[in-house]
This record gives C-alpha cells, sequence and structure tokens, in this order.
C-alpha cells in the first residue's frame, strides 16, 4: 500500500506498542515503504518475534525490546538497544497505550487508577519522545497516537482522555520546538479501531450495532486505515504539515 510513491528506504524507524493492533500494523508498513523498523511492546514475547520476523521478511533490519515505557528505565532500555542497533533514528511514532474498557466514575476513580493511566499513556510519551528528538536527525518525523477522545472527552473513561488531550498539547509545544531542525511533530487520532484494546467493548450486545450507526461511513476502521496516515504523517509527502490533529474515524463529528 505505501510502496511505491511513499519511499523510506534508508530511514530508521522506530514503533512504540507494535506487538500487535496498530503498531504492528505501521511497523509493516514503515518497513514494506523501505524503512528498518526497530520497536517497543510489554509483555507479548512472542507476538513481538512474530512481528520481527514479518519485517525482516520485507527485507529491513528489525529488532524489538519488551519494556515497561511508563517508567523511565523502560524507555532507557528501548534507546539502549536503538544506540546498539541504529545509532540515530529518523522517525519515532508514539504508539503504544492502555484503555481498560472498564467504565470508570470520577466519584469512583482511586488514585492507583489515575496514576496507572497517566504513566502508561502520557509518561510513557514524554519518556520516549525525549529520546527519540536526543537522537533524531535533522529533518526526522514524530507521529503520537491521540485519540478522538483526546478532543470530545469520553465519560467514564476521563482519564484515558485526559492522557489523549494532553498529548495534544504536548504535539502543538514540539511542533514548535522542533521545527529549526525541520523535524515535524503530528497527530493520529483514531475512532474505533478493531484490535485488541476495542475487543471488549464491541463484544457488548448491540454495541458493535451502535457504533457503527454513528459513523458515517458505516464501519468500524482497522489498524491499517491508521498505520496509512501515520505512514504518510512520516513520509515526504508531508514535510509541511506539523502541529496537527489527523482524525482517522470515518466521519464522526468532533463535538460534545
Ligand atoms: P492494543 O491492540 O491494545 O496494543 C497496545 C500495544 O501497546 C501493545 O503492543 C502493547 O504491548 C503496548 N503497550 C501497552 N502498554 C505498554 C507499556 N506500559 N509499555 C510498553 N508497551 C505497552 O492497542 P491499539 O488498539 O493498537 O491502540 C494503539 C494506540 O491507539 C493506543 O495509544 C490507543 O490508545 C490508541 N487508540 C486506539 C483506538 C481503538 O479503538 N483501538 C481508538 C483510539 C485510539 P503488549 O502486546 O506486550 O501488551
Amino acid at each position: 500500500m505505501a510502496e511505491g510513491v511513499i519511499d523510506l528506504k534508508g530511514k530508521r524507524a522506530i514503533v512504540t506498542g507494535a506487538s500487535r493492533g496498530i503498531g504492528r500494523a505501521t511497523a509493516l508498513m514503515l518497513a514494506r515503504a523501505g524503512a528498518d523498523v526497530g520497536f517497543a511492546y510489554h509483555t507479548r514475547d512472542e507476538d513481538a518475534e512474530t512481528v520481527v520476523a514479518e519485517i525482516q521478511q520485507a527485507g529491513r533490519q528489525a529488532w524489538s525490546v519488551g519494556s515497561d515505557l511508563g517508567v523511565r528505565q523502560g524507555a532507557d532500555q528501548l534507546f539502549a538497544a536503538c544506540d546498539d542497533n541504529f545509532g540515530w533514528v529518523d522517525i519515532f511514532v508514539a504508539n503504544a497505550g492502555i484503555w481498560p474498557p472498564e467504565h470508570v466514575a470520577l466519584v469512583d476513580m482511586t488514585d492507583e487508577t489515575w496514576t496507572e493511566m497517566m504513566r502508561a499513556n502520557l509518561d510513557s510519551v514524554f519518556y520516549t519522545v525525549r529520546g527519540a528528538a536526543r537522537r533524531m536527525a535533522d529533518g526526522g518525523r514524530i507521529v503520537i497516537v491521540s485519540s478522538t477522545a483526546g478532543q470530545r472527552g469520553e465519560a467514564g473513561h476521563s482519564h484515558y482522555a485526559a492522557t489523549k488531550g494532553a498529548v495534544i498539547a504536548f504535539v502543538k509545544s514540539l511542533a514548535v520546538e522542533l521545527a529549526s531542525r525541520d523535524i515535524t511533530v503530528n497527530a493520529v487520532a483514531p475512532g474505533w479501531i478493531d484490535t485488541e484494546m476495542a475487543a471488549p467493548a464491541l463484544a457488548e450486545e448491540g454495541m458493535r450495532d451502535q457504533v457503527v450507526a454513528e459513523i458515517p461511513l458505516g464501519r468500524i476502521g482497522s489498524a491499517d486505515d491508521v498505520a496509512g496516515p501515520i505512514v504518510f504523517l512520516c513520509s515526504k509527502l508531508a514535510r509541511h504539515i506539523t502541529g496537527e490533529v489527523l482524525n482517522v474515524n470515518g466521519g464522526s463529528v468532533l463535538c460534545g
């Protein structure tokens, strides 16, 4: 899909959360477009090994690191591997994240539930994007995966929405800060996407039909539907786009 018009040969890309879902689809598409790809995941070693093999089958260099990116030491492990295997970074996609399906009302939210969300979805973005920016070549690309929730909120998931809104403010700040190095920084904001993350919610009685009915294009997106726009933002085609939020949601209107 990304081959041809988008040529990333010689580029060194890192994707977080690429053992499955949107991250995996992005890593594979970057590899098919010509990039070597290193990636991070948390605990799913076997899934990660499969993705490494798939990238290698595309003829590209691949490596992976399993660690908790919500703590600095976990991010340090990723960048130690980056220094050993790549030396520098051209493309960085901060995609790893969590969305526990349970609704939690603010009045019932424990300190631990809030803190765990901040660690996994926001601290991880800070640690990894900082590490990538320190190693990024001029003309590099940073893409952070946000969500519709980060723009219109999400009742029952206010902690998740807060992290996804925060990364948009982070993107807009860094877009200006890193512009002098010709590094672009953008967010991709998916709506409902068919991955393991969304599966338990979509499996609830009547939920899939209800979700589809609210999407003008009449379908739930695939991981590839998000990977394509991410790879576009990582390409030369997008060199004059920075500080933007690219919504990938089938036309769902973004208002409260
Ligand atoms: P997914 O299928 O649940 O995959 C999550 C990925 O993140 C996995 O590779 C997982 O590693 C990794 N990960 C989670 N916590 C981590 C941690 N603390 N340290 C390192 N890696 C960690 O999710 P997805 O649906 O592809 O979602 C990807 C991104 O899109 C997330 O930021 C999510 O918030 C966002 N998003 C998704 C949807 C949707 O409907 N799916 C909608 C809007 C936004 P393991 O495999 O090892 O656990």
